[in-house]
């Protein structure tokens, strides 16, 4: 393997419409991230454990109230709520308008590293076409190249 600089990616190149170098993000609280079709929530036994200490219960009731095992491995469920299936732990309760993570400070890996997932970051068609789902894309702080990569680097493998 060789050192020095990574490649360059699009996101290392000047917004063709703005010109700034790097990405925008700013999470409205909208949800929409947490719902949609089923899918998966994966977590570390780690992750999971700081969960279930969160919710005050051991890690075996957590995993096996709130996890069901998946194709992907283990996964937080899902529940049905008239909008679509939304994360057991979204909360669309305590801040009107909003939809909160009930479990915020504690939450996996895979969300504290949306939106700079490697797919989403493979190219600029994909960051643009899941703007149409998630409107924090293109708003909010800027994100350097660097920190891009950071957050990247702990988003683990491939996500659904
Ligand atoms: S879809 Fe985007 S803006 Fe909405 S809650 Fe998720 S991260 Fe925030």
């Amino acid at each position: 393997m060789s050192g020095g600089a990574p490649a360059a990616e699009w996101f290392d190149r000047a917004d063709p419409d703005t010109g700034e170098v790097g990405l925008r993000f700013g999470c409205t609280m909208c949800g929409n991230c947490c719902s949609g079709p089923p899918g998966y929530v994966l977590f570390t036994e780690a992750e999971g454990r700081a969960i279930a200490g969160r919710l005050g219960m051991g890690y075996e009731r957590f995993l096996a109230e709130f996890t069901e095992e998946t194709s992907r491995g283990r996964s937080i469920i899902d529940v049905e709520r008239g909008r679509g299936f939304d994360c057991v732990f979204l909360d669309r309760s305590s801040v009107p308008g909003k939809a909160v993570c009930g479990i915020y400070e504690d939450r996996p890996a895979q969300c504290r590293t949306w939106p700079f997932w490697r797919e989403m970051l493979r190219s600029r068609d994909n960051w643009v076409r899941a703007k149409g789902m998630c409107p924090g894309l293109d708003h909010g702080r800027l994100y350097t190249p660097v920190e891009i990569r950071v957050v990247r680097g702990g988003s683990g493998g491939e996500r659904p």
